[in-house]
């Protein structure tokens, strides 16, 4: 360590009182440092240079700012000897960061002025940048947001993860299918991160357990005999809004040891080398594209193994330089695990502290207890990760010797709170015995102090149903967190014309205090402002038919109500309920043309696991539905439906502002929480949706006439299962939805192949219709027709979206990491 005497520490400290941006404060000085980074830097001229290219300065250049005010952080942290929060998760859907960066610092206008003295365009620039898209959905864009309210409110707060070089595939449509490609996103370089070679460690796999007395005479057991994989460090600064501080994300990527290869190629076998060096490198390759749901594959495992592994000997390596001891490390460090793909943290924490550190059990248990916690994502038990006992005890034997010995200890201590109840005992434990595998939520339940579930609901479900024994076991281990977005990038980005206009009445503070907005609330009874509000949501959907024109090639009618779902495709989300209701529509206006049909635009985005068959099904119905309507003369200037390829979060950043309703409609219980419908609500658009997830607290917060909320509840979703749900009750009783059904399977939308939609059809009356969409079809039809008939008050529809807007401070990420640091994590903000 530098001590701070030194003569480098007091050039750095010099160094460190002028901030960099300070050294170009104005366009002329932008503008000099721009051409100069390009040419020392890019190495083009910049006569000759693209909007790649100015991307690639401009980030290079504001880098420079994010570096040394990371550094700053850093020591601050440091000299306060304040507890810390790893936040390790699997996926972080971060986007793009250029426009990110410079609304964080305030130099916008700076670039973007300087930039067109040059004859350059900002927003052009802005296009080049490839999305950051290591992650499937909404938990990875949680962790981005959350990583943002951290930064933006002083928390010493650090995200680990996986530097995939292959993030979510890219989607294509082809003949309304879904094909997809893989993308090579770092192609030209990821300017914003700064590879770290020398932060490097040894990950182990297979081999077995060794025995044997120490000195002190009593058994000691170590891993021996493993294939070696070395984890090199990928730092990418995180920049808070308006703050100096500057976070980090750490991410992981696997590389070959030298070692391993030098042995081979000492036995002359070339070829063998190579294998094992891809083979090695292949561990941080992809992305597992499955959105809830688990594929129990190797390669997967071994992933998890990893980046939990490299992440713990990182955290105890940087405790270890600041500290004589691990003893105080639960005291200084809180790790939250970002569903169960990071639980091998907690036997990778025992192995470390028993087999590394010389604890005993006893002690080790004490303080992986204190340091964790973890947030469960979903109510579908197909989600829930297990792994075979088989695979582990190949990958990772003395990790699941030490799942044993705490499922013995675990069971010990209930057997004695639940005398005689073995059943219990079955249920809870880590081993599921009949299937010969490791439960993983149950193995994060027990090695955590809190569990969180992500809204009210969910919550209470996780308590009542999924870990109602556990409930019992540990009375006061479930919280709630309700979810929250990043208000930043979902409103002062993403919709600045709302923003504007937002600060122009309240001031700014509500990009650090959300709630600030309710004191817009009077405003919704005003004439004048609801003009305004009607002119900006205009203006947005303006933007976002433009885009659909130059991109797809697509028309749409701007004084038409868009209606949007967009999100992951999932049977539980329930995307095939929406259309039939478009079905529905569209034989109404065949039947009667001339009738006073609002006219509505349906847009889809959203993309299906590969090995999802069913949900690539519902994908191509969209699409061949989409044909038909749009292209009958009765019907194509009243429904028009559009299906945007590759849904992802530049992609969202242009939708949702443009949006009137947002479709939130999944089975009552399944949806955890959904941030999508925070997003929308609070870019002014209505809801339509069920009573799940946090759609029930949106609905508490903007009152119950602002919201449509249609379709059973959970305690009506569970009484009718319990009782027998039909779903041929409603076939036969409701004629438009017959019809609806048997034009899918006739073959209506796919010039009468019969077959290619029989799966669909089969799921819902032969399957059993697991998620109810005719049970509730009738429910949403109607609730529809009140959101046609609620449009056509322009005035009293605007006064509604506007109180949408003005009640969402609560869905703020920054409140949701205000509740973590104070309740479960136990940090303060600096
Ligand atoms: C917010 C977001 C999600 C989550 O959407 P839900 O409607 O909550 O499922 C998924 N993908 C992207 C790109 C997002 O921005």
């Amino acid at each position: 360590m530098v001590t701070s005497e030194s003569a480098i520490n007091k050039e750095t400290e010099l160094c460190l009182q002028t901030d960099f941006l300070d050294n170009f404060h104005n366009v002329e000085s932008m503008k000099v440092a721009l051409v100069r980074t390009m040419l020392h830097s890019v190495g083009k001229d910049p006569e000759e240079a693209t909007n790649r290219d100015w991307f690639y300065a401009i980030a290079h250049l504001l880098r420079g700012v994010l570096n040394q005010r990371h550094i700053q952080t850093t020591r601050h942290h440091y000299r306060n000897g304040n507890k810390k929060v790893y936040y390790l998760s699997m996926e972080y859907l971060m986007g793009r960061s250029l426009e990110k960066v410079l609304l964080d610092l305030g130099a916008e206008d700076l670039v973007s002025g300087a930039l067109s003295e040059l004859g350059i365009s900002l927003p052009e620039v802005i296009e080049c940048e490839f999305d950051a898209a290591l992650g499937n959905g909404g938990l990875g864009r949680l962790a981005a947001c959350f990583l943002d309210s951290l930064a933006t409110h002083n928390y010493p707060g650090f995200g680990y993860g996986i530097r995939y070089e292959y993030g979510i595939f890219t989607q294509d449509i082809k003949d309304g299918r879904q094909v997809e490609h893989p993308e090579n996103w770092l192609r030209y370089g990821n300017p914003w991160e700064v590879k770290r070679p020398n932060v490097l460690y040894p990950i182990h796999f297979g081999g077995r357990i060794a025995c044997f007395k120490n000195a002190q005479g009593s058994e000691e057991c170590h891993w021996v005999d493993t294939q070696e994989v070395m984890a090199m460090a990928f730092d990418v600064p995180i920049s808070g809004f308006d703050t100096n501080t500057v976070g980090n994300l750490r991410l992981w990527s696997s590389r070959a040891t030298r070692d391993f290869n030098l042995r081979f190629f000492n036995e002359g076998d070339y070829e063998d080398a190579v294998r094992e060096k891809t083979s090695s490198e292949n561990i941080s390759k992809v992305l597992y594209p499955n959105d809830k749901t688990q594929l129990g594959k190797e390669l997967r495992l071994k992933q998890e193994y990893f980046f939990v592994s490299a992440s713990l000997q990182d955290i105890i390596a940087r405790h270890l330089r600041y500290h004589k001891s691990l003893d105080d490390l639960p005291d200084l460090t809180a790790m939250q695990l970002n569903d169960t793909h990071p639980a091998l943290a907690v036997p990778e924490l025992m192995r470390l502290l028993i087999d590394v550190h010389g604890y005993s059990f006893e002690e080790a248990w004490q303080m992986c207890t204190k340091t964790f916690s973890y947030t469960n994502h979903t109510l579908l038990a197909e989600a829930l990760e297990t792994w075979p006992v088989s695979m582990m005890a190949e990958i990772l034997p003395r990790h699941l010797e030490l799942i044993y010995l705490i499922n013995d200890e675990f069971l010990r201590i209930t057997r004695h709170s639940f005398p005689g109840n073995t059943a219990i005992l079955h249920r809870v434990s880590l081993i599921d015995d009949e299937r010969h595998s490791v439960r993983m939520a149950h193995l994060a339940i027990v090695g955590s102090h809190k569990v969180n579930g992500v809204a009210a609901l969910h919550t209470q479900l996780l308590r009542s149903t999924m870990f109602f024994d556990f409930d019992r076991i540990y009375p006061d281990k479930f919280v709630n967190v309700t979810n929250g977005i990043t208000p930043r990038r979902w409103l002062l980005q993403a919709n600045p014309k709302l923003a504007a206009l937002i600060t122009e009445h309240i001031g700014d503070g509500w990009t650090h205090d959300l709630s600030l907005l309710s004191q817009l609330a009077p405003k919704a009874d005003d004439p004048a402002f609801r003009e305004q509000f009607i002119a900006i949501k205009r203006a947005n959907k303006q933007r976002l038919a433009d885009w659909l024109q130059k991109n797809f090639n697509v028309t749409v009618n701007v004084d038409s109500l868009f209606d949007m779902q967009i999100k992951r495709v999932h049977e539980y989300k329930r995307q095939l309920l929406n259309v039939l209701n478009i079905i529905t529509l569209y034989n109404r206006i065949c039947k009667n043309p001339g009738g006073n049909h609002t006219p509505r635009t349906f847009i889809f985005a959203g993309k299906a696991a590969p090995g999802y068959d069913i949900a690539k099904l519902i994908i191509n119905l969209i699409n061949d539905v989409a044909e038909t309507v749009n292209n009958n003369p009765l019907t194509m200037d009243k429904l028009k439906v559009v299906f945007v390829p590759n849904y992802s979060v530049s992609q969202a950043e242009i939708l949702i502002p443009a949006c009137d309703l947002s479709e939130q409609i999944s089975t009552a219980g399944t949806e955890a929480s959904g941030t999508g419908n925070m997003k929308f609500a609070l870019n002014g658009a209505l809801t339509i949706g069920t009573l799940d997830g946090a759609n029930i607290e949106i609905k508490e917060e903007v009152g119950a006439d602002n919201i449509f909320i249609f379709g059973m509840n959970t305690e009506e979703v569970q009484s009718q299962r319990m009782s027998g749900y039909n779903p041929w009750t409603y076939y036969d009783n409701i004629e438009c939805l017959k019809l609806c059904l048997d034009m899918i399977g006739n073959g209506y939308f796919s010039n009468g192949d019969k077959s290619r939609y029989r799966p669909l059809i089969d799921s819902l009356l032969h399957g059993g219709d697991h998620y109810m969409l005719l049970g509730d079809y009738e429910s949403y039809v109607t609730c529809q027709e009140n959101v046609a008939r609620a449009r056509r008050d322009t005035h009293d529809w605007a006064r509604r979206t506007i109180l949408n807007v003005v009640h969402m401070g609560k869905f703020s990420a920054d409140r949701t990491i205000h509740e973590y640091a104070k309740e479960i994590w136990g940090i303060r903000s600096l």
